[in-house]
């Protein structure tokens, strides 16, 4: 039971929302990352779809949008992390 799973990332673009969310399950949601080769939880292909945290609020539900959350809050940490290691330098 040591899987670690594995994310393809999406770079942010402006045209396009940050999150995905598994349109087959519609329980999974991450920020900026797909997991790959599938779906964690339905184990399905290619099933994420780009939405804003907006759209997730009007249509999602809580356990949706908090997961939502947490994944923002997530990216947010990987993120300064990465900038702390690149400024020890
Ligand atoms: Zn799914």
């Amino acid at each position: 039971m040591s899987v670690t799973q594995a994310f393809w990332s999406v770079p942010p673009r402006a045209e396009e929302p940050a999150y995905r969310v598994c349109m087959s399950c519609l329980s999974e949601v991450f920020y900026l990352k797909v997991p790959m080769p599938d779906c964690p939880t339905c184990h399905g292909v290619s099933t994420y779809e780009a939405f804003t945290i907006e759209a997730i609020r009007d249509w999602g539900t809580e356990e949706l949008i908090a997961r939502a959350g947490l994944a923002q809050q997530e990216a947010d940490r990987e993120a300064a992390l990465a900038a702390s290691v690149k400024s020890a330098d």
